[in-house]
């Protein structure tokens, strides 16, 4: 190991100081473990404003530079296990819980831009120390300075050496959860569409060497102008499905968000969405088959409910089909956890969908999406739009909220059928659950075998999650 001496202005310590305490999220407080964050080093408000006036004060120190050391393996920073990508310091608190257990994250400060941040739990709390970076681009954190961030972490991992004058260490890593994607593993093929934030593609994941790559779908997030409040909102997404496993809903993989452009990898449904196959009006669509469609989006409402997620979006547009024709529910960007949420405002709210409490009041709940389903069940049956009759939002939503408007069932549609629709439109109060719901959808036995549409190209079972994350460790390990 060599050691010889570097002179670098070096931010005084009590802007480190002030660094550790003034990191306020201005995210939201999202309990997100995938956001990129900005985080705040100040504001009027902040009791830290003091130390950050001190905090452009810089100290002429001399800081060690270390080379050749035995630990060295300069690897590059995204092949390391604890090296998190973009997270917000929330999230990074969840994860850092004894004493020197720490993670390395990236993220956004208001003032600074982005900048790589060491997590590390030390005497009862969350420190959060930027690594600092010297003119000639070597990196610190204390005294000792690398080349790489890589070795700066391992060096002081490895020789207990503090970080920090209070004495922090670093005794063990947090490791990179399974479903943290390498954007190596990820293939784009083919565009499927268009999301809110970027593109959705068809995609090859690879899992393993001597195991055959999966089909997915990869949402994408747009180039160099997103904001991060946009990134934020792409993460959540993924962050609420990584908690859902049902096989009516679509299931998440994994994202990758060690580098742009950001990605979330889903199950793929190549089937495309529910809406697209009911407006193909050429495809005939027997009673029974609308019926497995709509059991099967109550089912996996019910698994929803249970979960205590209001989805707020349902809609047919929203529900995918798989290769063997299944519904999958997909789009949770407005998904919260809750049972109940009260908006103050509804901006860009797919009024057609919504109940009259969530017109009325901003109101949403399992019930509420109760009533979606009960709009989408119409359009399954009718192969129409809901309400097409009234062109303008603004009437329709009177007249659903205060005139008592609701959707005629078709004249074909089966008074079993109805009568669940009908359920549906019930006010709040007496209105059934999606478990309750799912009671009333009996099969007679002959439906069982109704040919459904069918996707003959794809025909291979779909690995199970924990197929894929005992993949990813064994790649993990590999690396
Ligand atoms: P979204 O951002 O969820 O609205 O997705 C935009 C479009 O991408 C959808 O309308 C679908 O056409 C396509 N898409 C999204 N997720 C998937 C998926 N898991 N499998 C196949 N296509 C998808």
């Amino acid at each position: 190991m060599a050691i010889s001496g570097v002179s670098c202005c070096r931010k005084s310590s009590e802007d480190e100081k002030s660094m550790r305490q003034a990191q306020t999220s201005s995210d939201g407080g999202g309990s997100s473990s995938l956001t990129k964050s900005i985080e705040d080093t100040g504001g009027s408000n902040n009791k830290s404003s003091q130390s950050l006036v001190r905090s452009h004060q810089v100290l002429k120190i001399k800081l060690k530079k270390i080379t050749n050391w035995s630990g060295c393996s300069g690897a590059h920073l995204d092949d390391e296990p604890f090296y998190h990508g973009y997270m917000s310091r929330e999230e990074a608190e969840k994860l850092v819980r004894t004493q020197g257990e720490f993670l390395l994250r990236k993220t956004e400060l208001t003032k600074r831009g982005e900048v790589v941040v060491l997590s590390v739990f030390w005497d009862d709390s969350a420190h959060h120390l930027v690594v600092e970076k010297t003119n000639n681009g070597l990196h610190y954190l204390k005294e000792f300075c690398f080349e790489n961030i890589s070795d700066l972490v391992r060096y002081h991992h490895q020789t207990r050496t503090s970080v920090y004058k209070s004495g922090i260490k670093l005794f063990c890593w947090v490791v990179r959860e399974e479903w943290q994607l390498y954007h190596e593993q990820i293939n784009l093929g083919k565009k499927l569409g268009n999301g809110e934030f970027g593109e959705v593609f068809q995609g090859m994941l690879s899992v393993g060497i001597f195991t055959n790559d999966v089909e997915v779908a990869v949402k994408t997030m747009k180039g160099s102008k997103v904001t991060a409040d946009e990134r934020i909102t792409f993460l959540r997404e993924a962050n609420l499905m990584l908690k859902l496993n049902h096989k009516y809903v679509v299931r998440l993989y994994g994202v990758a968000t060690q580098q742009e452009p950001i990605m979330i990898v889903m199950e793929l449904c190549s089937g495309g969405s529910l809406k697209g196959r009911i407006e193909k009006k050429e495809h005939e669509m027997s009673s029974s088959l609308k019926r497995k469609y709509c059991k099967q989006i109550a089912k996996g409402m019910r698994y929803l409910e249970k979960k205590q997620v209001i989805h707020r979006d349902l809609a047919a547009r929203n529900v995918l089909l798989d290769k063997s024709d299944n519904c999958k529910i997909s789009d949770f960007g407005l998904s919260l956890f809750g049972k109940l949420h009260k908006e103050q405002k509804l901006m860009k709210v797919p009024i057609r969908w919504l109940a009259p409490e969530t017109l009325l009041k901003g109101i949403y709940s399992s019930k509420t999406d109760v009533w979606s389903f009960g709009v989408v069940m119409f359009e399954v049956f009718s192969r129409d739009y809901p309400y097409a009759e009234v062109k303008v939002l603004k009437e329709l939503r009177r007249k659903v909220a205060h005139e008592h408007l609701r959707l005629q069932p078709p004249s074909d549609m089966p008074p079993e059928d109805t009568k669940i629709m009908e359920m549906c439109f019930e006010p709040a109060e007496t209105r059934v659950s999606f478990d309750q719901l799912c009671k009333k959808f009996v099969y007679s036995p002959h439906l069982l075998s109704i040919p459904s549409f069918r996707y003959k190209d794809l025909t291979s079972p779909l690995p199970t999650w924990n197929g894929i994350a005992n993949k990813l460790v064994g790649i993990g390990a590999a690396v």
